[in-house]
């Protein structure tokens, strides 16, 4: 069974004094038997040192140094403390127009720099009602997951793009039918498929946890809004714990 994973992205939210939500959560989950991943925005991963939770950058660029202003290595996230990364989040292929062989890109500079990389894939609302979910998924997974990908270095995210911060969740049949298309295309092209988490990400609150962490092939969420507070993201980790 793959291990759990509980993973907060912050995206463009929090300052120092936002900290003390971790230190909140310490104080519950300070030893919780599923991993718990946080990833603050860049200005606070090494703030974070002290932490006993994963640290996480939230995007990398696919260089390892350059004339690229602005932009953060996945080593330099590295050195900062970070030991995970997200790649493809939506927002990036929506508002950065990051492709899926940049993500593949990043997501090979983030194993470079010993990172793992968390993939992230996901149908918008049109593609969903026009039934080319599957298809969708299998293009991202292809052109995004490098082919040196493993169980160590890379976690999958499945995020509905129409589901992310608004609210709405698929239904856990749908859920379950995703996660079991991707696990089958994680074992046909790779020995430890079956090892490589996939995490559920879109809208998950405390109260629908449990029923989406019930879903087969579901080893974890990635979590937007609700892990910003420690109050809101500590009964997600106890849904997983018990799942
Ligand atoms: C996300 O940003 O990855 C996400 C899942 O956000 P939310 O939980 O707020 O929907």
């Amino acid at each position: 069974m793959p291990r759990k994973l509980a993973a907060g992205n912050w995206k463009m939210n929090g300052l120092r004094a936002n900290l003390v939500e971790l230190a909140k959560l310490e104080e519950k989950h300070g030893d919780a038997d599923v991993d718990i991943l946080i990833c603050p925005p860049t200005t606070l991963i090494s703030a974070c040192e002290d932490t006993p939770f994963d640290i996480g950058g939230q995007d990398c660029y696919a260089a390892d140094s350059g004339a690229h202003t602005g932009d953060v290595s996945a080593e330099m996230l590295a050195d900062a403390g970070a030991s995970y990364v997200i790649t493809g989040h939506s927002e990036r292929r929506t508002d950065h127009g990051e492709t899926s062989a940049d993500v593949a890109a990043k997501s090979r500079a983030a194993y470079d720099a010993g990172l793992i990389a968390v993939i992230c894939i996901g149908e918008t609302l049109e593609e969903r009602e026009g039934g080319t979910t599957l298809a969708v998924i299998d293009a991202q997974l292809k052109g995004s997951v490098p082919d040196s990908a493993d169980a160590e270095n890379t976690v999958i995210a499945y995020e509905p793009v129409w589901a992310i911060g608004t609210g709405k969740v698929p239904t856990l049949t749908q859920i379950g039918e995703v996660h079991a298309h991707i696990r089958k295309r994680l074992t046909d092209r790779f020995s430890d498929g079956t090892e490589m988490r996939i995490l559920y990400g879109g809208s998950v609150k405390g109260s629908n946890a449990s029923d989406i962490f019930s879903v087969a092939d579901v080893d974890g969420a990635l979590v937007g809004g609700a892990s910003l507070k420690a109050d809101d993201f500590s009964p997600i980790i106890t849904a997983l714990e018990n799942s």
